[in-house]
């Protein structure tokens, strides 16, 4: 395993050693940082910098990777969709900036496609709303038009939010294209929360005028949120910093760990990191080869990114045992592994191998064996009433620090 210095920290601070499989999950720390990023944070955390000189530096970075005019830093993507919203509405108006969440007699509607509205563990409206905004959704959760969208713009419409995620409904939606056509043959920016996207570029030639991403996610970065787009929009996300954006700021290790993960993105070896992610894939297909009640599949990620996950059914007869209990079962004991469960009510896992440590894949294969036997000798089908198990799940949030 590979650990910078001193060992494993989880031990230290009686944390257990999980193994992640579900993706780069906020709740289990996003993402393993890469090791240019980490050497970045160690240097810069004792040093004095010139907090705008090294935003300027990030800048520059972005826009090279991105092909956008100008790029910033924020705290988190999720951030990032609060502060450019909050641009769109107070632009340089730096009297206005003070005022937010209050917006007075400024134009603050936005515009977000119904199927768009999800919880990346919080609701993309929510954020929308921090900065004074009201949200207006378009057309129903599974079908949007774009006579809709058109319809839904006035003269109060200040900027639309677009959605690429694996969370929204993913059929009956307005494309990205066709979506900043319409806004900006009425003058109205569109920003794209493209949190957990590969392509650096995709979105803002459809017609992006800013796109967000996760520093923490596919980059390996600190936690952070990147914001890309034309400069004086960018500026004008810059300038919230002043006001909402206070509590959002990222401090300097975030912003040179950001440009030493986007720096390390130009020179990843992208098709050796898909080569293992793939071992680790065909070494479970082979695993669970000829195992009563689980079948195995390669699948592709659902927004098209250069990853494919493991899909893991479960015919609880055959297996003895349901997709939720397995993953439950994953997770338990000394080497708990968590698996990719918010789809389990379907009766399936999903194994990601984007997060794993040398090694890890082969834990992994043998957790699956292990809690597939202890299954299979089970007296009774494990099957926790799947309304029993949603209902357990919303109370064990509220049991926190306990
Ligand atoms: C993860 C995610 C976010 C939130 O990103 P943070 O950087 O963790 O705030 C927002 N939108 C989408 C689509 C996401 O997947």
């Amino acid at each position: 395993m590979s650990k910078t210095t001193g060992g494993d920290i989880r031990a230290e601070l009686g944390l257990r050693p999980v193994i992640n499989v579900s993706g780069t999950m906020t709740s289990l720390g996003a993402s393993i940082v890469v090791p240019e990023a980490v050497s970045a944070v160690n240097r810069v955390l004792t040093e004095f910098v010139e907090l705008g000189d090294l935003l300027r530096r990030a800048s520059r970075t972005i826009a090279e990777l991105t092909g956008a005019e100008a790029g910033f830093v924020t705290a988190s993507c999720s951030a990032g969709i609060s502060l450019a919203v909050a641009a769109a509405i107070t632009g340089d108006n730096l009297w206005a900036i003070e005022q937010l969440p209050d917006t007075g007699t400024l134009r603050n509607e936005v515009l977000i496609q119904t199927g768009h509205i999800v919880s990346y563990g919080a609701p993309v409206d929510q954020a929308i709303r921090l900065a004074g905004a009201k949200v207006v959704p378009v057309g129903q959760a599974t079908s949007a038009h774009g006579y809709q969208l058109a319809g839904a713009i006035n003269d109060r419409t200040v900027a639309a939010v677009f959605v690429v995620s694996h969370h929204v409904v993913d059929y009956g939606q307005i494309p990205l294209k066709t979506f900043a056509e319409i806004c900006h043959a009425r003058g109205v920016p569109v920003i794209v929360d493209a949190a957990s996207e590969y392509d650096l570029r995709g979105f803002l030639a459809d017609g992006a005028d800013v796109v967000l991403y996760s520093g923490h996610k596919f980059l390996g970065g600190p936690t952070s949120g990147i914001c890309a787009g034309n400069k004086d929009f960018i500026r004008n996300i810059y300038l919230q910093n002043r006001g909402i954006g206070r509590g959002m700021k990222v401090g300097k290790e975030g912003i040179a760990g950001v440009i030493a993960a986007l720096e390390a993105w130009k020179t990843r070896d992208h098709a050796a990191v898909r080569a293992r992610e793939k071992r680790a894939l065909d070494l479970w297909v082979e695993t669970l080869e000829g195992k009563a009640g689980v079948a195995a599949s390669i699948v592709p990620d659902p927004t098209s990114n250069p990853l494919d996950r493991l899909k893991v059914t479960v015919d609880p007869e055959a297996a003895r045992i349901t997709a939720w209990d397995l993953a439950r079962a994953m997770a338990t004991g000394p080497r708990p592994v968590i698996v990719r469960d918010h789809e389990a009510e379907q009766g399936y896992v999903l194994l990601d191998p984007c997060n794993l440590h040398e090694g890890e894949e082969s834990i992994v294969a043998e957790r699956l064996l292990e809690e597939l036997e202890r299954a299979r000798q089970s007296n009774d089908i494990i099957s926790t009433p799947l309304a029993e198990h949603l209902l357990a799940l919303e109370k064990s949030i509220l049991k926190w620090p306990d």
